[in-house]
């Protein structure tokens, strides 16, 4: 009966899920959590995406904020776990909303929003998003959506204590047409957002199959010890390869495909890439994203 009392106040006062955040340390001063591979459902609230947060003398920034208020919350608690310090800074880095949503616990704290000029131009207060629709009302609980504080057009250079994060969109479209990603020189850490992606596959819905090979490329450029996609687990200097290979093997297959005069409407059944069925959302997300790379491809030809 007291568990049960205990329950219905945890709910009531609006905590909601239960996230289970454990933060798993990068390097010196760097944590992530790491979430599911997988699609936003009710039984994951929306923990599908990677989150980040840097301690400095001053305080933590955060890079991404999360699905849902409560999630941000949570994680907010782990922090203070760790070191009893404000949250300055939060830096989103695109503005697909499993990245986001944590934002308006933040505002609540008193941290500065930081983000892409397409969050101003796609993120309005009216709408509904993806999360909403998908976790409902309960799952969703405080989540609001609110405006950023500042917005980062080619790239921003911070300074919190004595940390530096350099932050700057790589390419005009690649997951999106406004993608950050954050450099810390210091300890050669590099968030990417979802211009990186490993376990899973990806999604061109916004994106460009040719920007993102060229992010890519820019992101290895960087050498980075350790590079943090917003999906996947892999955080080492390699992190990028996944997803490097399996655009540019699609990329050919797609080119090689065009030469033979193969239409878009038999694209999927001549290529099908069974190397990648064990990443997961393979079932989900791979046919969609072919045909989104061969209208961009074709794209590309008639222009020449
Ligand atoms: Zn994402």
């Amino acid at each position: 009966m007291k568990i049960f009392i205990g329950l219905l106040l945890f709910l009531s006062l609006g905590f909601g899920f239960e996230y289970n955040l454990k933060p798993k340390t990068i390097t010196k001063g760097v944590y992530c959590f790491f979430g599911k591979l997988d699609k936003i459902k009710k039984e994951n609230a929306g923990n599908i995406v990677n989150t980040c947060f840097v301690q400095t003398k001053e305080g933590f920034v955060v890079i991404d904020s999360g699905p849902t208020y409560a999630y941000a919350s949570q994680a907010y608690d782990k922090m203070q776990n760790i070191a009893k310090l404000p949250v300055k800074y939060v830096i989103i880095t695109h503005d697909h909303d499993d990245h986001w949503q944590g934002n308006s616990f933040y505002k609540s704290k008193g941290a500065l929003l930081i983000g892409p000029r397409t969050y101003e131009q796609n993120v309005v207060a009216s709408m509904q998003t993806r999360m909403e629709r998908i976790l409902g009302k309960e799952l969703y609980g405080k989540t609001k959506i609110v405006k950023l504080d500042k917005i980062v057009d080619d790239n921003l250079t911070l300074q919190l204590g004595k940390t530096i994060f350099k932050i700057k969109q790589l390419e005009p479209i690649a997951h999106t047409k406004g993608d950050l990603i954050v450099y810390l020189p210091s300890v050669e850490v590099l968030f990417a957002g979802d211009l990186v992606f490993n376990g899973r596959l990806t999604s061109l819905r916004d994106g460009s199959l040719l920007g993102s090979l060229e992010a890519l490329k820019k992101i290895d450029a960087y050498h980075a010890k350790f590079i943090i996609g917003g999906h996947g687990y892999k955080t080492d200097s390699h992190a990028t390869h996944t997803l490097q290979a399996y655009l540019t093997t699609m990329k050919k297959k797609i080119l090689e495909a065009q030469d033979k005069d193969i239409g878009m409407e038999n694209i999927t059944k001549k290529i099908t890439m069974p190397k990648y069925k064990s990443e997961k959302l393979y079932d989900d997300l791979f046919k969609r994203t072919l045909v989104d790379a061969y209208k961009e491809l074709e794209m590309m030809e008639d222009e020449e």
